[in-house]
């Protein structure tokens, strides 16, 4: 009796995630609307793949959106980049129905080869206004290296949150920008907040003790790139982030409520 009431009392004493950080929106999925934007296949599943699939069952709607073919990603001589693009592209289409996601697009951009320029805008700008997101997740374009994890950014990442963040403001917003999108009946949108993964910095974070294990799952159907120990090192980080506010497992991030 006395074990429940502490625990009630530990749980009132902790503050929702909305009124901790003073944002609008309701810290379930309920009627949320996710795409979330990376560059290759594999990225979201480490990146956001725990909270995703946790509001996917609380009733949110999720999409990916895969900015790069991925086909660069191997050392075995007999792989060639047509060949590694497929196997890649199964892999995140099975790893995404693990999570819940309804659909997954695919830009097809060359591996390595990212730029930020207007066409990848526009492609995720018109994204954005078909699914019309309530929730972005993607990469932070502000992580070009971490000196703690000797790690330098993959470009294509830097590149495609940029655009991400480019194509939200004010891209998708106005409707004066890529006007042939409204004659497709693709109207302007407001995305109301952003999730940036940025593994070094974060400000924000979910709890996904229940949802991990679909986590792990869904990343071990990326064979081509990962390997047992990589799985264990994604736990142990999930722990480790966890303990910053007492969760068994979690995923931080660096939040942006939108406010235009
Ligand atoms: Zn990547």
């Amino acid at each position: 009796m006395q074990k429940k009431s502490q625990k009630s009392m530990k749980a009132a004493r902790r503050p929702s995630l909305d009124s901790r950080r003073g944002g609008r929106a309701s810290p379930t999925g309920r009627g949320k609307v996710i795409l979330a934007v990376g560059a290759h296949p594999d990225d979201l599943d480490f990146g956001c793949a725990g909270i995703i699939a946790k509001w996917v069952k609380e009733g949110a709607t999720a999409y990916y959106l895969i900015c790069t073919k991925g086909c660069k990603g191997s050392n075995d001589p007999k792989m060639n980049s047509k060949k590694l693009a497929k196997i890649r592209k199964r892999e995140q289409l099975e790893a995404a129905g693990i999570l819940g996601i309804k659909e997954v697009f695919f830009l097809n951009h060359e591996d390595s080869e990212l730029e930020n320029n207007l066409e990848l805008k526009e492609e995720i700008t018109r994204i954005i206004r078909k699914v019309r997101p309530s929730v972005v997740f993607t990469l932070d374009p502000l992580m070009i290296y971490s000196q703690k994890r000797g790690y330098l950014n993959h470009p294509d990442h830097r590149n495609c949150g940029q655009a991400v963040l480019d194509a939200i403001y004010p891209l998708s917003r106005d409707r004066l920008t890529f006007p042939h999108h409204q004659k497709k009946g693709l109207k302007p949108h407001k995305v109301k907040e952003t999730y940036l993964i940025n593994f070094d910095e974060q400000d924000t974070f979910f709890n996904i003790r229940s949802t991990i294990n679909l986590k792990i799952k869904a990343l071990s159907k990326h064979k081509s790139q990962i390997s047992k120990e990589t799985l264990e090192r994604v736990k142990e980080r999930a722990s480790q982030t966890g303990k910053i506010k007492g969760y068994k497992s979690a995923e931080g991030f660096k939040r942006i409520i939108l406010s235009f």
